[in-house]
């Protein structure tokens, strides 16, 4: 294992897996309803998918690409993002103050 290998890892080093092979998703925001139903359909192992203030949104170095949170999405407005940049520095507060995914 990586430095990236465990969520613990990742959520300390901030990288994703460099063994996934698939891109991360994002939410696309103009569309998402903040259902939460994606957030609930995310591995734990994986545990990418945050409330963030009014936003649902999805940590591009916690997300496999495994896809469990597309057919539960009721608008289908979640995307493979091959592009994608680093996460802004205020979404790795939500695991590090209340981990939906540690509940
Ligand atoms: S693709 Fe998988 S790991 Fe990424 S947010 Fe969706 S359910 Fe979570
Ligand atoms: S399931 Fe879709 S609509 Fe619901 S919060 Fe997730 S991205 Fe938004």
């Amino acid at each position: 294992m990586g430095a990236a290998g465990t969520r613990d890892e990742r959520l300390a080093s901030r990288e994703r897996n460099p063994k996934w092979k698939n891109p991360p998703l994002m939410i696309d925001m103009s569309i998402c309803i903040n259902c939460d139903a994606c957030l609930r359909h995310c591995p734990p192992q994986f545990g990418a998918i945050f409330n963030h203030g009014i936003d649902v949104v999805i940590v591009p170095e916690l997300c496999s690409g495994c896809d469990k949170c597309l057919d539960p999405c009721p608008v289908d407005c979640i995307h493979p993002d091959p592009e994608w940049s680093p996460a802004p520095a205020e979404w790795w507060d939500e695991p590090a103050t209340d981990d939906p995914y540690r509940r």
